[in-house]
């Protein structure tokens, strides 16, 4: 396992759209091993491929201990409208308010290939969302309604 680095801002890799996996050779279990690695490195609950500078649709999310690795993910359904604040390991120090999904249905596929469906809500349902937009080449800043002022930013550390 090794760490990778964290693309930022206005890399390109950020906003491409991302290819289907349709291979499950030893270099995906490398790359999930390595983005589980960095998400935890880096204290993110999320990571999408494009984040370390691949361009394909994988993602890792934290479920409390849990980790959560999806292949080619798509969401099947979202109700419910939440508005809360976001941040993004691609953008350090950038909060955001984003309005998103309350509950969601993804489908896709694990680490051997195989479908899969995770029915999430709450904070799994936005952190979901976000990683799915890094594989549409879509970054907070863009779905946001409202940038935090670095007053509010302070306060929320505090
Ligand atoms: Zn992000």
């Amino acid at each position: 396992m090794a760490l990778r680095y964290i693309r930022k801002k206005m890399d390109p890799v950020l906003r491409k759209k991302t290819a289907p996996v349709s291979r499950f050779t030893p270099q995906l279990l490398d790359l999930l091993d390595d983005m589980i690695e960095t998400m935890f490195e880096a204290e993110g609950i999320g990571l999408a491929a494009p984040q370390v500078g691949i361009s394909k649709s994988i993602i890792v999310v934290r479920n409390e201990d849990k980790v959560l690795e999806i292949i080619n993910p798509e969401i099947i359904n979202g109700e419910g409208e939440e508005l809360d604040i976001e941040g993004c390991l691609s953008f350090p120090g950038v909060y955001a308010e984003v309005p998103r999904f309350n509950r969601l249905g993804v489908k896709g596929m694990n680490r051997a290939g195989k479908s899969i469906t995770i029915n999430a809500q709450g904070l799994m349902s936005r952190v979901l969302q976000h990683e799915i937009d890094h594989l549409h080449g879509i970054v907070l800043i863009d779905k946001a309604l409202r940038l935090l002022t670095q007053e509010e930013i302070n306060k929320m550390n505090e």
